[in-house]
């Protein structure tokens, strides 16, 4: 077995990203992995549900031997055996993000040669973290655009604190993963927003809709007001830009206390500031799309490269945890507020 690695759990953005990335390239290297002072930068250190959730749905993948996943460990040691393509049953138990926990165990089943179901049952629309449409119409068609089949079907959605939430997200591998380019995203071809209630009044969505309509003047056909079935309460604002190379989702989660009109304003924000910077790719998509193409260049199949803003602390600490597990370069190239990212085989 190949050396473990060491990973302060601390460093950079010290958040969840660092074990969920840990355990992803883990996965699909061989390489043993073991992390320390584990989010140490968080309000309460240590594993919460929803990284259990992904350490375990990771060892169940990798028939992997763990020490330290329980809540609020601070250290995990994760030794991953063989990797096993089938059909996988995640609940979370809580809220927390099932988009997360798919983000986990995709790239290991992206190398099989079999296809894998996976079943996630817990949040799909957290604040902090991809909603589904962000996993369905932004992430997944990106991957699948690098080779393998990807869809992603939502049953229920899963909000705080409820959870509940249900979805599928079936794979069917390619051969390896080809590079990526996306350094431009086209013309603008439809821009969309969806208010999601559940168990609440409509006026909520509404209202998030009216605001939005104010700020951006598109016409009443780009709005949609949409009740969902949940277990609980719960709300969601989505704006949803296709560009011609690239759709890009931005969601705000209602929560109480919060008025509707500011919940919608944060989306559309968000939202404007992606459509006013020309760039292809959005704060959120910019860390997530490192993984994917890491791996493409670790295979020798070239990585890829992207046009974004400036990059995140997600970002600059994912690049470390992609550098410590795979012989990768990557280059970083910002001028005026534009970033230009390379990965490529060392
Ligand atoms: P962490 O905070 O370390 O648990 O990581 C959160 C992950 O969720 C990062 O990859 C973020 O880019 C991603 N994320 C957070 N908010 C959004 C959002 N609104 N849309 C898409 N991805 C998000």
């Amino acid at each position: 077995m190949t050396a473990p690695l060491h990973i302060d759990g601390s460093f950079g953005e010290g958040g969840g990203q660092i074990v969920r990335s840990s355990l992803a390239l883990s996965l699909v290297t061989g390489r043993p992995f073991t992390i320390e002072n584990l989010r140490a930068r968080r309000a309460k250190p240590g594993l919460a549900r929803q990284h259990l959730v992904a350490v375990k749905a990771a060892a169940d993948v990798g028939q992997a031997r763990v020490e330290g996943a329980e809540l609020g460990s601070t250290r995990l040691v994760f030794e991953p055996g063989e990797v096993r393509p089938g059909e996988y049953d995640f609940r979370i138990g809580s809220a927390g993000s099932t988009s997360l926990v798919a983000q986990t165990v995709l790239p290991a089943l992206l190398h099989m040669h079999g296809p894998s179901v996976l079943h996630l049952e817990g949040g799909t629309h957290n604040p902090l973290a991809p909603p589904f449409e962000f996993l369905a119409k932004t992430y997944l068609p990106l991957i699948a655009r690098m080779g393998p089949k990807l869809d992603a079907t939502l049953y229920r959605a899963g909000f705080y604190p409820a959870g509940g939430g249900r979805l599928t997200v079936r794979i069917q591998p390619g051969d390896s993963l080809q590079p990526l380019e996306l350094l431009e995203r086209g013309p603008l071809r439809s821009g969309r927003v969806r208010a999601l209630v559940a168990n609440l009044p409509a006026h909520i969505a509404l209202r998030e809709c009216r605001t939005i309509a104010e700020h951006s003047g598109w016409e009443e056909s780009c709005f949609s007001v949409e009740s969902v079935t949940a277990d609980g309460p719960g709300n969601v604002v989505l704006i949803e830009l296709e560009h011609e190379h690239v759709t890009e989702v931005f969601g705000a989660v209602g929560q109480k206390g919060v008025k509707a009109e500011t919940v919608a304003l944060h989306a559309w924000r968000e939202a404007q500031a992606y459509l006013e910077s020309g760039v292809p790719v959005g704060e959120h998509l910019a860390d997530q799309l490192l993984l994917p193409m890491g791996l493409s260049a670790w295979q020798n199949r070239g990585g890829g490269q992207f046009r974004t803003g400036p990059l995140s602390q997600h970002a600059h600490t994912h690049m470390e945890v992609l550098r410590q597990f795979l012989e990768i370069v990557i280059a970083v190239d910002e001028r005026d507020g534009v970033t230009t990212v390379k990965v490529g085989p060392a």
